[in-house]
């Protein structure tokens, strides 16, 4: 029973179609899959169709960019209803804030020289509710600047780099509270990667299990042996559920195959039992 709760499609960053990526799952033999796109839902009722179709179950779930304490977090939010207004309404903020930012990152690539253009960009992110930093980086090997998204990153655009711009994010806090009251379930993504782990500690985790934060996210390829120790045992003491998830993003991810982390079926169904008809 494998049950695989993050991932991506072309809806933000990944590389397979919604359909593509359920009839990937299937193949990898997923029983259930979570669709996490970037700051974004749109995804989800194709992939439905395509899941009703293969016969495994999906999981309708995103992926938020937050702030907390001056760090970005990645929040997941699986279930929530997807007309509630306040959470559109601060999506949308967040959606905006990546359009914003993309001209200011083309000025500075332009400026070193790199003549890429907004049509670029859009070429290559097609029908993406969420651009981001990725698309550039495929702009840029399509122009033969770089070979890989690894390298467009490495040179330009991570934080410190050239070309990176920062953008607006929702506040973590405000965000687990959104999500609670849309009927979601939230989960911190990949807690101890890039700029998060100084900032969340087992006291933070704990106030943000107070507001309503129900799981961590453990088993993450960017998580070694002993960050997963110890984050299952804060996870432990405060009785938040653990998952596990590959962070698939098709060809754009090398080694984040599908199912290559997964979740326990009892804290699946801790998670998402009144939510979901996990096992069929
Ligand atoms: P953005 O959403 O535009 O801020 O870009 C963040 C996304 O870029 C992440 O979710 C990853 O998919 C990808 N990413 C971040 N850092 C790297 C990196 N060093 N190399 C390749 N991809 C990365
Ligand atoms: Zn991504
Ligand atoms: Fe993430
Ligand atoms: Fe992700």
């Amino acid at each position: 029973m494998l049950i695989d709760l993050h991932t991506h499609s072309r809806r933000s960053d990944g590389t397979d179609s919604p359909t593509e990526l359920v009839e990937n799952a299937a193949r990898a033999g997923l029983a259930v899959v979570a669709l996490t796109d970037h700051d974004a839902m749109t995804g989800w009722d194709e992939a439905q169709i395509a899941a009703d179709r293969v016969g495994i179950t999906l999981v309708k779930g995103l992926e938020i960019s937050c702030t907390f304490r001056h760090r970005g977090v990645h929040l997941l939010g699986y279930e929530p209803d997807p007309s509630d207004p306040a959470l559109l309404a601060e999506l949308e903020q967040v959606l905006r804030g990546r359009q914003d930012r993309l001209p200011k990152t083309l000025a500075k690539l332009n400026e070193l020289g790199i003549p890429i253009t907004e049509d670029d960009v859009l070429a290559v992110s097609g029908d993406a509710a969420a651009t981001g930093r990725p698309h550039v980086a495929d702009a840029l090997r399509i122009a033969g600047v770089v070979a890989s998204r690894d390298e467009a990153f490495e040179r330009f655009l991570m934080p410190g780099r050239p070309a990176y711009v920062d953008r607006y994010a929702a506040d973590l806090e405000h965000m687990i509270r959104l999500l609670v009251a849309a009927g979601g379930r939230a989960v911190i993504a990949h807690p101890w990667t890039r700029q998060s782990r100084s900032v969340l500690t087992a006291e933070t985790i704990g106030e943000l299990a107070d507001v309503g934060l129900a799981g961590l996210e453990i088993d993450h390829n960017d998580h070694d042996a002993d960050t997963r120790a110890a984050l299952r045992a804060i996870a432990g003491d405060l009785d938040l559920v653990v998952t596990g998830s590959s962070d698939y993003h098709g060809t754009g991810k090398v080694g984040y195959d599908l199912g290559i982390n997964t979740t326990a079926p009892d804290q699946a169904v801790r998670l998402l039992g009144d939510r979901v008809t996990l096992f069929r």
